[in-house]
């Protein structure tokens, strides 16, 4: 990207100014699933170290200079804690961070690992969202990607989730499975709606290189959809669910439209608050071992190895793995590409505030290009892709670098 014109004023790029997000990453699953690229092991007889090894990092972070708003403890598989685990971590975030009243608190769970009286527990915790890994309700489906849980399972989790008191909850699904129709598919997202939940994400499954699914694909053992397929997928998911109230607002986001009191339909307050923060530059910082943060304009992240983590902890170090600052040239590109993610787009008069350039005077003959194609719609303030240009997002993004 062309740096001219950059000024002094660009020094940050926030969309007015937001409380930061405090991430937790819970490296423990039961069982890896097998297209998963995330960190985490299976080893439990870690988790008392590594619950100390957290409190000492949060404690280490205390002067942080953040405000939060949102606390998010994801993974790797969060529920296989125990309420009076999560009820430390939750606690230990409180003391050492200014988290502000009315915070979201989000907890992820498996269905395979949750009973009434857990959720129950992680909400006397002070969790107030709990964010489910359904990913499918059909069994062939759930075999295929090597979850430890029936669709039952998912469905009683849901519902669970919801008599222990919850009023934000979110579903994670898949789609893009070996031999799924439209038909199949369909299901799913119609079991999902049918519970009512606040949000959804609907993710493509994608083979990540050096996961056990990938190298079976590699090796033929089956044959992933055609990219054609997982377009129509796509776009049945869009269509399906605005025909059902759920408004996306990300590529894969979806939140339930409430109607207030005025009878006017608002999706805002069941967006993740937590996730949002990604894709607006705002800034976030993330504990436990591989989790990223950002606070601008510089990127860091930790150990990918619980026994770093620990063993640097230990020595009252924080567990960094590495650092690096963004120029602003590769601000540039990354507020782009997440501008490109979210349905509301990018914002002329922000970008161009920013970054002292016109968005408009650099990228108007890509735009005319991408809207001829039906790949983008602009308007006066500002462009967002279409549902078939966010299929082709990182070529597009691409085209902007
Ligand atoms: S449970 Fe979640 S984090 Fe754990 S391996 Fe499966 S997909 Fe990955």
């Amino acid at each position: 990207m062309n740096k001219k014109g950059f000024n002094e004023h660009s020094k940050r790029f926030l969309f007015g100014e937001q409380p930061a997000g405090l991430y937790i990453h819970i490296p423990f699953c039961l069982k890896k699933c097998p297209y998963c690229d995330f960190y985490s092991i299976t080893d439990a007889s870690f988790h008392p170290a590594f619950l100390n090894a957290l409190s000492t990092e949060m404690r280490l972070n205390r002067g942080v200079d953040l405000v939060f708003d949102t606390l998010y403890v994801g993974g790797g598989t969060p529920s296989v804690f125990n309420e009076k685990s999560i009820d430390r971590i939750v606690e230990t975030a409180r003391r050492s961070f200014k988290i502000l009243p009315g915070a979201e608190i989000t907890l992820e769970v498996n269905p395979g690992t949750v009973t009434l009286e857990k959720l129950k527990g992680y909400r006397r915790a002070g969790v107030n969202r709990i964010n489910i890994g359904v990913q499918s309700f059909n069994s062939v489906n759930l075999g295929f990607l090597g979850r430890i849980h029936s669709g039952r399972d998912a469905d009683l989790a849901v519902k669970w989730a919801q008599s222990a008191g919850y009023k934000n909850i979110g579903l994670d699904l898949i789609c893009g499975i070996p031999d799924q129709t439209t038909a199949s598919w369909l299901r799913d997202l119609q079991a999902a709606v049918e519970l009512g939940p606040q949000h959804l994400s609907c993710y493509i499954l994608s083979f990540e290189p050096g996961t056990p699914m990938d190298r079976e694909r590699k090796k033929e053992r089956f044959k992933p959809l055609s990219e054609g397929r997982v377009c129509d997928l796509f776009e049945t998911t869009v269509k399906f669910l605005s025909e059902h109230g759920y408004v996306q607002y990300e590529i894969s986001n979806f939140a339930r439209e409430n109607i207030g009191g005025s009878g006017l339909k608002n999706a805002g307050e069941n967006r993740s608050r937590h996730n949002t923060k990604y894709w607006t530059f705002t800034p976030y910082l993330g504990l436990g071992p591989s989790a990223h943060s950002f606070i601008e304009p510089e990127r860091f992240w930790n150990h990918a190895d619980v026994g770093k983590y620990m063993q640097d902890l230990a020595r009252g170090k924080l567990p960094q793995a590495e650092k690096e600052s963004l120029s602003l040239d590769q601000l540039m590109t990354e507020a782009v590409y997440l501008g490109l993610r979210q349905t509301r787009g990018i914002f002329f008069d922000a970008f161009d505030e920013k970054f002292g350039v016109s968005f408009r005077g650099m990228f108007g003959e890509i735009m005319a290009g991408l809207e001829e194609k039906g790949l983008m719609e602009c308007s006066q303030g500002r462009c967002a892709l279409t549902s078939k240009g966010m299929l082709a997002l990182d070529s597009i993004a691409a085209l902007f670098i």
